[in-house]
């Protein structure tokens, strides 16, 4: 019978288990498929407060975990196949593996939606990127792309505008999806401008590992064309990392955990930390503001305080 199990290694994760292993609560953490988390696909982080010149992202992730083995903290490798949360204690299936456990925290975080070119991960943080503002202050005033036509890519669009000389949204069809008041504001902007009916087909310049422009093919005429630009984002949204939850959590309709009063889920014992819970701010600092939010929620719950 464990106390409490930490699903995810991100930085939400990793700080609840900081919290939890300093409050003696002997947490186990299950790393899942990527270990550290989505940061890990990046390279500098320039918004971690403390770094003044930035922090290598896997440095930083690397760290993280070493602070929370230096207080017992003990790490799993493998993914949680299944989770029965319908009864007292909690069961967790790891592999073939199954586990009891009082209390659950799950940062399993959120995987942004991505094109599906070969070249797109192997660009990324290399001028391919997820987040605008992670990495919009890399292309002050430069060109960037901005793929999708929903809220997500909107809200990129917008944020990028600030800082790179040009904006061009990328949509596959003649029409956004966003909300009519992102458009309108996105529209508005001088140095945002729209390339319609037109996908992303390659990305270049795996040679030179830096983005140097993409082959756009409009879908109508069946056209191809280059377009320079020095960084993509990818602005097609999140999904949650919510499948093996289903029936078991409130979710949102987009399949994010819902919390309320700080890290609590639908099911007294079970918090949700990062990126898994957030639609919205998906910051690393986020994540960790509420991985330590979860891990003091659980420990109450675990002293019978809640
Ligand atoms: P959406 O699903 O709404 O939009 C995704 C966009 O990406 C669509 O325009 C879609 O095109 C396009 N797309 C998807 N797959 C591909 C592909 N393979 N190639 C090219 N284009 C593709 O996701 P969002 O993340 O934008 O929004 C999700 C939810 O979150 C919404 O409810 C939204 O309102 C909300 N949200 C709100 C924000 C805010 O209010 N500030 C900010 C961000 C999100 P197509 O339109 O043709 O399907």
């Amino acid at each position: 019978m464990n106390n409490l199990i930490i699903i995810g290694s991100g930085p939400a994760g990793l700080t609840s288990a900081i919290y939890a292993s300093r409050a003696q609560l002997n947490p186990i953490v299950i790393e899942g498929m990527e270990p550290g988390g989505q940061l890990t696909t990046t390279t500098v982080v320039e918004n971690w407060p403390g770094y003044p010149d930035g922090v290598d992202a896997q440095t930083l992730m690397n760290n993280m975990r070493e602070q929370a083995k230096r207080f017992g903290t003990e790490f799993i490798s493998g993914e949680v196949k299944k989770i029965d949360l319908k009864k007292e204690p909690f069961t967790l299936t790891v592999g073939t593996e199954k586990r009891d456990t009082n209390a659950v925290i799950i940062a399993t975080g959120a995987s942004p939606k991505m094109l599906g070119l070969s070249e797109e991960k192997k660009l990324i943080g290399r001028g391919v990127s997820t987040c605008a503002t992670c990495d919009g202050f890399f292309f002050r005033e430069k060109e960037v792309l901005v793929v999708g036509g929903g809220d997500t890519a909107m809200e990129e669009a917008i944020y990028l505008s600030t800082l790179a000389k040009n904006v061009t949204v990328i949509h596959r069809r003649d029409e956004l999806r966003a909300s009519k008041i992102m458009q309108q504001k996105a529209k508005r902007i001088k140095n945002i401008n729209f390339t319609w009916d037109s996908v992303v087909v390659e990305i270049h310049d795996l040679h030179k590992n830096t983005v140097t422009g993409a082959s756009i093919k409009n879908i109508r005429t069946g056209k191809v064309f280059l377009k320079e630009c020095d960084g993509i984002f990818i602005g097609l949204g999140h999904i949650p990392n919510t499948d093996f939850l289903i029936n078991q959590l409130e979710l949102d309709k987009n399949g994010f955990i819902l919390t309320r009063n700080g890290s609590k889920t639908s099911v007294p014992g079970v918090f949700a930390a990062g990126d898994v819970s957030d639609p919205v701010y998906k910051q690393a600092i986020t994540s960790a503001g509420k991985g330590c939010m979860a891990a003091l929620d659980a420990e109450k719950f675990i002293q019978g305080l809640e």
